[in-house]
């Protein structure tokens, strides 16, 4: 039988969440008697935030997500796992009411939510305030910490698009972190029984997106809530939801989140059981630092592989385009040359291809431009208009360049500039790259 949150969780498909979005959630929860609310505090502009507890058992679980107001994948994340949990929908975890305490708190920064951006409405990083507790979002999550005692803690964020597991060339879709709680990184029973548990989630979300799963960096970050709640005697969990291929909305980490979390609750039951060995859960630890790096910024948007820039001196290049900021639409020249180990979310070959800059257009009458004909435009060279603003009638998919500076030397790209060009194959113009999208013309 659905939930009373089941038909709401397509709602959630969505490139950002904020505190509007979720009270629909909260609303169908409050009849369900599987699950108390409770107001566990305001923001620094009074909106509610809210706690949701599911099940009356030893373990304590305490899971609180967008902490960053622009990082809203694992908030519905945490509704689609207790939309399991209330269907008893894995068969493993018929029982969990009885053996876990699961606390939920789907958006500790509202204020920030309803902006879009990482900080709280002081312009506080409140994931930066653990120890200097300015931030009233900050205190209703160590209050809770102190009152609840979490045994287990997951700390829910997004990373930029941009990192790459190790070096193998693939998206880091889900990063983990055991946070160290000093600067020595002492591995005690709680950090180990946390490096276990994303030994084992690391296991069971591999299949579903292999070479995707990446290790944070453990520097100890005492200003930060993940490394001080290590150091209250959790065993703390950072999950880092990514990047994945064609996933704007990040659907892909979503999901991963609730495959690790309730594989993490079975790891946990089993061992409430006694049915995990000792050697089975160092094996789980040993794992942890098997699961290559997260390394920022080589992942990029596009990559261009040996595209041909044609000239006195003529040469052979890759090219990297990145977004400016995760939500902005606005993509730029990132890195020109010998990319190294930079990959692409979308990748192109570009061997057999020239650069074109383009030739500017020069509109004297209202001229429509629909997604067929601006293909016809860029297939005859053209990368801009110029001319009276009203005559440029944009009806396309497309982010047309209207009245922008002419490159100085049409035989190179400008860094930081935003991306546009064309590419030839001899006479032809058989892709486009318009900021940032790349536009195959044959
Ligand atoms: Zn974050």
């Amino acid at each position: 039988m659905p939930s009373p949150i089941s038909h709401l969780l397509a709602s959630l498909n969505r490139s950002h969440i904020t505190h509007s979005d979720i009270q629909p959630l909260f609303k169908a929860l409050q009849n369900d008697n599987q699950v108390q609310i409770h107001h566990a505090g305001n923001s620094f502009e009074g909106r509610s935030i809210q706690r949701i507890t599911y099940g009356s058992g030893p373990i304590v679980i305490l899971a609180w997500t967008q902490m960053h107001g622009n990082e809203a994948t694992a908030t519905a994340s945490v509704f689609d796992m207790l939309d399991i949990l209330l269907q008893q929908k894995d068969e493993r975890l018929s029982d969990a009411r009885a053996l876990f305490t699961l606390h939920i708190v789907p958006m500790l920064n509202p204020d920030g939510a309803q902006r879009c951006i990482r900080h709280n409405a002081q312009a506080i990083d409140i994931n930066r305030d653990a120890m200097a507790k300015q931030t009233l979002e900050g205190n209703v999550l160590m209050n809770l910490v102190d009152s609840l005692k979490p045994n287990i803690a997951f700390n829910l964020h997004d990373q930029s698009p941009y990192y790459q597991c190790g070096t193998n060339g693939h998206p880091s879709t889900i990063a983990f972190l055991a946070p160290a709680f000093d600067l020595d990184k002492t591995v005690d029973s709680n950090r180990h029984l946390a490096m276990a548990l994303i030994g084992r989630m690391t296991e069971a979300i591999t299949p579903h997106i292999p070479n995707c799963v990446a290790r944070y960096d453990d520097t100890f970050s005492p200003r930060s809530f993940g490394d001080r709640i290590a150091g209250k005697g959790a065993a703390t969990i950072l999950i880092e939801s990514g990047a994945c291929y064609d996933d704007p909305n990040r659907q892909v980490a979503r999901r991963m989140n609730v495959v690790a979390m309730l594989e993490a609750m079975c790891l946990l039951k089993e061992q409430a059981e006694g049915s995990i060995s000792a050697e089975c859960l160092n094996e789980y630890q040993q794992a942890y630092w098997s699961i290559p790096e997260n390394t920022s910024e080589t992942l990029s948007s596009l990559v261009i592989r040996g595209l041909h820039f044609v000239g006195a001196h003529s040469y052979q290049a890759g090219v990297s385009i990145k977004q400016t900021a995760r939500y902005s639409n606005q993509f730029f020249i990132d890195a020109v040359g010998d990319l190294g180990v930079q990959a692409g979310l979308n990748e192109y070959d570009a061997n057999e291809l020239t650069y074109d800059s383009g030739n500017v257009h020069t509109l004297n009458a209202p001229t429509i431009i629909s997604n067929e004909s601006y293909k016809q435009w860029l297939k005859q060279g053209v990368i801009q208009f110029q001319g009276e603003v009203h005559n440029l009638i944009n009806q396309s998919d497309y982010q047309v360049l209207l009245n922008q500076p002419i490159p100085a030397d049409p035989h190179a790209l400008i860094l930081q500039q935003p991306a546009y060009f064309l590419m030839r194959r001899g006479d032809s113009v058989v892709a486009a790259v318009i900021n940032g999208a790349l536009i195959e013309l044959q």
